[in-house]
C-alpha cells in the first residue's frame, strides 16, 4: 500500500477496555518509534495499575456474565472464523501496521505474520468445537464423566518481535476455550494489538472479552501477574523476565505458561545437500532480522566441509536484499528497537575482542537513521564465548566446526536454551538419531522454520514451560471438572 498512513486511533492510541477506546488514568505516554528511520510513529499510554484494574474488572465481569464463556463452542467458533476472515480481508493494512511498528520487511509481515494470525484463528475455531470431556468406566455405582471448563481471566504478556503472531497464539485459544483476556503488549510494538481489539469486536467478540492495556512491563507486570482476578498468565519474552514473572505468578498461585529465549544450533553434516543447507542456514539466522526466538544463530559444521560452507555463506549473504522494510524485495530490515540494535553492536564487538573472525558484516549500516546492522558471520568462535552461549537476537551467525555426530550433539545441547534445533543431512537414520538427542522443543530436518498452528512449540531448559499451538495447548487454557453422579442400585425384584 503506497503512502499508507496510520489511522488516528493508532497515531494517538488509548487502551481498549470493554469494547471501546479507554483513556489512561495517568498522563504518561510512550513514543513509538519507526525502526526504519528512528522517527516518531505513534503515541500510546504508559498505562497505570488503575488502568489494569479497570481492564481486569471488565474481563472478570464479562467472564462471569457468561456472554462468551457460556456460549457453545460452535458459536464461539463462528466468531473466531469471522475474525480470521476479517484478518485476510485487511491483510494489507495489518501488514503495514506490523511492518512500521516492528521494522519488519513488508513482504514478511504479509506472508508470515498476517497469514499465520488468520490460520491460528481458524485452527482455534476448530478447537472450540472439540472441548470434549470423557466418560470413565469406573467400578463406582455412578455415571462418571469429565468436562473442560474455561479458567476465567487470562493475562497475556507478549514481546516486541512478533507482536501479532505471539499474541494471537495465546488469545485465539484462550477465546476458543471461553476465557476472557487482558493483554499487555510489548511497550515498543503495541499497535497490532490495538488494531486486533477493534477487529475482534467487529467479528462479534462481545465487549469486555478482549482488553488491551499498553505500557511498560516493569510498571504493570507484577500487578497484572499477581492480580487476584487473573486466573492464568501466558507470557512470552526473555528468559530473565520470564523467571521473574514465573516467581510472581508462583507466589500468587497462578498457573503460567512461559515461552522464553532461544539460541538454537543448526547442524550441517558433510553428507547434506550443501547448496540447500547454505540457503537454510541463511534464512534461519536472518529471518525477522535475527529477532526470532526459534532462529538458528549457532551454526555447527562438520569439519571436512567447514571452509567450503563458510565460503558459500560469505558469497551468498551479501546478495540477500537488506534495507528499507517498505521495499517488497527486502528480506533483512532494521532491528526493531534502539535497545536491540545496541545489544547487537555490543555482542559483536565483544566477540571480536574475544578472537572471533568476522567473515562478513560486523558493522552497522547508516541508512535513513534506522536501526540497521549488517548481517554478520563470526567464524572460529569458542563454545564458551558469550556470543555462543547467550542469545544475541540479531542477524548474527556464529560458526563452529565438529568432528563427530556425538560432538555435534554435545555442542548443540551445550547452552541453557532449548527452543529449536536443526539438522541438515541426507542420512535418514542420522536425522532420527540426532533429532532424538537434541534438547529442544522443535527440531527441523533439512529445512528451518516450518510452523503450523496444529504443531506445538515451546521450550525445554531455560526456554520455558508449556506448549503453544496444537490441541496440547488447550490444557493450559481449560481445567477439567469430574462429575460423578451416583446411580440408584438396580431394583432387587427385576
Ligand atoms: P522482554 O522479556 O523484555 O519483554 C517481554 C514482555 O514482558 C514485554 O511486554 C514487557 O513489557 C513485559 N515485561 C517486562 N518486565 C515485566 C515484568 N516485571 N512483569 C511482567 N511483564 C514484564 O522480552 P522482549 O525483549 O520483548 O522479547 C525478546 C525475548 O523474547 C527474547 O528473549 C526472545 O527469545 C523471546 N521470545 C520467545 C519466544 C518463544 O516463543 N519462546 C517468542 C518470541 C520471543
Amino acid at each position: 500500500m503506497t503512502g499508507y498512513m496510520l489511522p488516528d486511533y493508532l497515531l494517538n492510541a488509548q487502551h481498549y477496555i470493554n469494547g471501546t477506546d479507554a483513556p489512561s488514568s495517568g498522563d504518561a505516554t510512550i513514543q513509538i518509534l519507526d525502526p526504519a528511520t528512528g522517527q516518531h510513529l505513534a503515541t500510546t499510554p504508559a498505562g497505570t495499575t488503575a488502568d489494569l484494574d479497570a481492564a481486569v474488572e471488565a474481563a472478570h465481569q464479562t467472564f462471569r456474565s457468561g456472554v462468551w464463556s457460556k456460549l457453545s463452542g460452535r458459536e464461539r467458533s463462528r466468531v473466531l472464523i469471522r475474525a480470521a476472515e476479517l484478518i485476510r480481508e485487511r491483510a494489507d493494512e495489518i501488514a503495514e501496521v506490523e511492518s512500521r511498528d516492528v521494522g519488519k520487511p513488508i513482504s514478511l509481515a504479509g506472508a508470515v505474520d498476517v497469514n499465520t494470525a488468520a490460520d491460528t484463528y481458524e485452527y482455534a475455531a476448530s478447537l472450540a468445537q472439540h472441548l470434549d470431556g470423557a466418560v470413565r468406566r469406573t467400578p463406582l455405582p455412578a455415571h462418571a464423566y469429565t468436562q473442560r471448563e474455561p479458567l476465567g481471566v487470562v493475562a497475556t504478556i507478549t514481546p516486541f518481535n512478533f507482536p501479532l503472531i505471539l499474541s494471537t497464539s495465546k488469545i485465539a485459544v484462550a477465546l476458543a476455550a471461553g476465557n476472557t483476556v487482558v493483554h499487555k503488549p510489548a511497550e515498543d510494538t503495541p499497535l497490532t494489538a490495538l488494531l486486533m481489539a477493534r477487529l475482534l469486536t467487529e467479528a462479534g467478540v462481545p465487549d469486555g472479552v478482549y482488553n488491551v492495556v499498553t505500557g511498560y512491563g516493569g510498571d504493570l507486570g507484577d500487578h497484572l501477574t499477581g492480580h487476584p482476578k487473573v486466573n492464568k498468565v501466558a507470557f512470552t519474552g526473555s528468559t530473565q523476565t520470564g523467571a521473574h514473572v514465573a516467581a510472581v505468578a508462583g507466589q500468587a498461585l497462578r498457573p503460567i505458561t512461559a515461552e522464553l529465549g532461544g539460541n538454537a544450533a543448526n547442524i550441517v553434516f558433510a553428507d547434506a545437500d550443501l547448496e540447500k543447507a547454505v540457503e537454510t542456514v541463511i534464512s534461519a539466522f536472518v529471518f525477522n532480522t535475527g529477532q526470532f526466538c526459534m532462529g538458528g544463530p549457532r551454526l555447527l559444521v562438520e569439519r571436512s566441509v567447514y571452509e567450503q560452507v563458510l565460503e558459500a555463506l560469505a558469497g551468498a549473504l551479501p546478495h540477500v536484499p537488506f534495507g528499507d522494510p517498505r521495499d517488497p524485495a527486502t528480506v533483512i530490515g532494521p532491528l526493531a528497537t534502539r535497545q536491540q540494535y545496541d545489544k547487537v553492536v555490543q555482542a559483536v564487538e565483544q566477540a571480536r575482542d574475544a578472537g572471533a573472525r568476522v567473515v562478513t558484516g560486523g558493522e552497522p549500516a547508516d541508512l535513513n537513521g534506522g536501526y540497521f546492522y549488517r548481517p554478520t558471520i563470526l567464524a572460529d568462535v569458542d563454545n564458551s564465548a558469550d556470543v555462543v552461549q547467550q542469545e544475541v537476537f540479531g542477524p548474527v551467525l556464529t560458526v563452529q566446526a565438529f568432528d563427530s555426530e556425538q560432538e555435534a550433539i554435545e555442542l548443540a545441547n551445550s547452552t541453557d536454551y532449548g527452543l529449536a534445533s536443526g539438522v541438515q543431512t541426507s542420512n535418514i537414520s542420522r536425522a532420527h538419531r540426532v533429532s532424538d538427542a537434541l534438547e529442544a522443543g522443535i527440531v527441523w530436518v533439512n529445512g528451518w522454520g516450518l510452523l503450523d498452528p496444529s504443531m506445538p512449540f515451546g521450550g525445554v531448559k531455560s526456554s520455558g514451560w508449556g506448549r503453544e499451538n496444537g490441541p496440547e495447548q488447550l490444557d493450559a487454557y481449560t481445567r477439567t471438572k469430574s462429575v460423578i453422579m451416583a446411580l440408584d442400585p438396580a431394583p432387587t425384584n427385576s
